[in-house]
């Protein structure tokens, strides 16, 4: 069985004054380490301080331009994250997918300059509430799924998928097992097409409302590769119990 990788996405939160949480969340992935792999999106702001703090640990960004350089107002590159310390970048997430009209094309040039400059990339996909009742929450995410992936010369062993359905995102509203299963499912068929055997390796998280309560539950579905973890990974309190049930 693949090593679990349980991955924060603290989102726009987080200044200095949480370093302490970095601090607590590294000291235990440390003890942990071979059983499970923990990393942590901070805000970029805090990249830096954060990857000086916890040497060795996996801290990532939350976004990047696709490009290396240029006119891109306010824009980082891959380049920039990696200089200041990053190892992993997640890209695609739903909320940039929709607040920053960020279409598959997009995800997957930002997957492909990550994976370039020598980031781990967690590519996200998942439907919305309309598409799961329309009964296309396979088709949506498959389609995704199938636009979005990274091709050319890359390691696929730096790059993981995570489904969060948009529904379960910050909304304590968990998908069901079997909806986790079925989704799973389909994006494993969807790597081993476009990457052949290879495929298999690549790990697929869940996100959406994962809490120390559900995460055991969680992580025994077949191709829960790990977890991709919002409100519940700001707090070393809250985030280490999903951790340990990982582990
Ligand atoms: P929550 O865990 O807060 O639901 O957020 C999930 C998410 O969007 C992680 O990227």
């Amino acid at each position: 069985d693949m090593v679990k990788l349980i991955a924060g996405n603290w989102k726009m939160h987080g200044t200095s004054a949480d370093l302490g949480e970095v601090r607590a969340i590294a000291t235990r992935a440390g003890e942990l380490a071979g059983r499970v792999e923990v990393a942590l999106c901070v805000p970029a702001t805090l990249i830096h301080r954060a990857a000086e703090a916890v040497p060795g640990f996996a801290i990532g960004a939350q976004d990047i331009h696709h490009k290396d350089k240029g006119a891109h107002t306010g824009d980082v590159c891959a380049a920039m994250l990696h200089d200041a310390g990053a190892t992993v970048v997640i890209v695609g997430h739903s909320e940039r997918r929709d607040a920053h009209r960020e279409a598959d094309a997009d995800v997957r040039a930002k997957a492909e300059a990550g994976l370039g400059a020598g980031l781990s990339v967690i590519l996200c996909i998942g439907e919305s509430l309309d598409e799961r009742e329309a009964g296309r929450a396979v088709a949506t995410v498959s389609a995704q799924v199938d636009a979005s992936l990274p091709q050319g010369e890359i390691d696929l062993s730096q790059l993981a998928l995570a489904y969060e359905p948009i529904w379960a995102i910050g909304t304590g509203r968990v998908a069901g097992v079997g909806d986790i299963e079925e989704m799973h499912a389909a994006i494993r068929q969807r790597l081993v097409a476009a990457y052949g055997q290879a495929g298999s390796a690549v790990r697929i998280l869940y996100g959406g409302s994962v809490k120390p309560d559900n995460a055991a539950e969680i992580f025994a579905v077949p191709e829960v590769g790990g977890a991709l973890v919002g409100g519940a990974s700001l707090k070393a309190a809250d985030f280490l119990p999903i951790v340990e049930a990982g582990a």
